[in-house]
């Protein structure tokens, strides 16, 4: 019996495809019990336990006031209560040059189930996917799970983390169905121009492939470039757009998101993609009805105050971790963010004694001052790492302080 299960493959699932979730349960094994200081957690995206990052009352509000109204008890329609689609097509349809229709709308329990329920329903056999490195690891791993091919293609980060559009085009061969990007962009923090998002729409169209834009960071953007999403370009090329309540309202635990089709041309429709998704959300799980039942009240009705203090404490943040990475020597943060949670630092290792590697670093940085980062490798980049600034800011200074410390400790003479 164990032998005939064994040759399934089972065992090697996992080390083939480690998740951030994976890769920090191993560092922090790794965590000094005898030091006292607070261990600070600069290594995933979820804020929501620092005091400066609670969501708006108003969201608070909103789900209480649909728990009483007893109205939200039931199962939903699989692809969600009619007033939660339209408040998400109206939402998006607020910065596209074309209005999306409710039926354009499948709501998702969060983002990442958006990323389960669209690679496998595009893992048709023999096709591939084009995913950006670095990106996000559950991608991979969700596609690993559906025997989808994989192909990267590089972000620039001499460019600003732009997609390397040559490399795009030398991927994609006739099995090549989808390309993912992310913006704002985790885990680089940078944020994509008009012009930039434009030429991958053409180039995407020139290739015939479908854009799924993964924007779970719409509108938390802080520098020069503004948010806009990659749907402006669905006349071009179809695009499938990944969003979600859990980054811009602080809630990542209520498990609500969203696959928006942008796609005015009805190519999706067309291909059969669209009743593909529809056909996978009768059977996959639900986003809880209560939280569709509070959504349109959420987005219609968040203040910009609430926003902009997010984004005014990011920017913060952000900076900060700019500016302290800069005064080290053996670190190198070569874009300041301007959007999303997280940037990526390179570790100059020939300046540094006794770290091999970047799994090292954090291993070691963990054990000798309790500070908790991840792996470059982890997302698709050895030998970097990818600070999460989104923590309470004195944390932050504290964080960036003790990683100080033990890059100058190990300097090399
Ligand atoms: C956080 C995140 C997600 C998942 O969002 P949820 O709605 O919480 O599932 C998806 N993609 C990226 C790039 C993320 O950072």
């Amino acid at each position: 019996m164990e032998k005939r299960l064994e040759n399934f493959g089972f065992k090697n699932q996992k080390e083939q495809n480690p998740t951030i979730r994976d890769i920090l349960e191993t560092i922090k094994e790794n965590l000094n019990k005898n030091d006292q200081r607070p261990v600070i957690h600069l290594g995933h995206g979820d804020p929501s336990s620092y005091p400066s990052f609670r969501t708006t009352p108003l969201a608070q509000e909103a789900v209480i006031s649909a728990l009483r109204s007893s109205q939200f008890n039931g199962y939903a329609p699989a692809a969600g209560i009619p007033a939660a689609r339209r408040a998400i097509a109206d939402y998006i349809s607020h910065d596209l040059p074309y209005k999306l229709s409710q039926e354009d709308v499948y709501l998702t329990a969060g983002a990442n189930h958006g990323i389960e329920i669209l690679l496998t329903v595009l893992a048709r056999p023999g096709a591939n996917v084009l995913f950006p490195r670095p990106g996000y690891p559950l991608y991979e791993a969700r596609a690993a799970f559906s025997n989808l091919e994989v192909r990267h293609f590089d972000l620039l980060p001499e460019k600003g983390w732009e997609v390397d559009l040559d490399h795009v085009e030398s991927l994609v061969d006739e099995n090549t169905i989808a390309i993912v990007i992310i913006n704002p962009g985790n885990p680089c923090g940078n944020v994509f121009t008009f012009e930039h998002m434009h030429k991958i729409a053409e180039t995407a169209k020139r290739l015939g492939v479908v854009v799924i834009a993964d924007e779970v960071y719409g509108h938390l953007v802080f520098g020069c470039n503004e948010f806009m999403p990659m749907g402006i370009f669905g006349s071009i090329v179809p695009v499938l757009t990944l969003g979600t309540i859990s980054k811009r309202w602080l809630v990542p635990g209520w498990r609500l998101g969203w696959i928006a089709a942008n796609d005015p041309n009805g190519i999706l429709d067309k291909s059969g993609i669209a009743k593909c998704i529809e056909k996978y959300l009768n059977i996959t799980a639900d986003s809880a009805t209560l939280i569709q039942g509070a959504v349109p009240e959420i987005l219609e009705k968040s203040t910009k105050d609430f926003f902009s203090e997010t984004v005014t404490l990011l920017r913060e943040a952000g900076d900060k971790c700019y500016a302290k990475i800069s005064e080290i020597p053996s670190l190198t943060c070569p874009h300041k963010p301007e959007g999303a949670m997280s940037t990526m630092v390179k570790i100059n290792l020939p300046l540094l004694e006794g770290i091999d590697d970047d799994m090292d670093f954090s291993l070691k940085l963990a054990n000798e001052e309790s500070v908790l980062v991840l792996p470059g490798s982890v997302v698709g980049l050895k030998n970097w790492l990818r600070l999460s600034f989104a923590v309470e800011l004195t944390t932050l200074e504290d964080g960036l302080e003790r990683i100080k410390a033990f890059c100058l400790r190990r300097a090399k003479k």
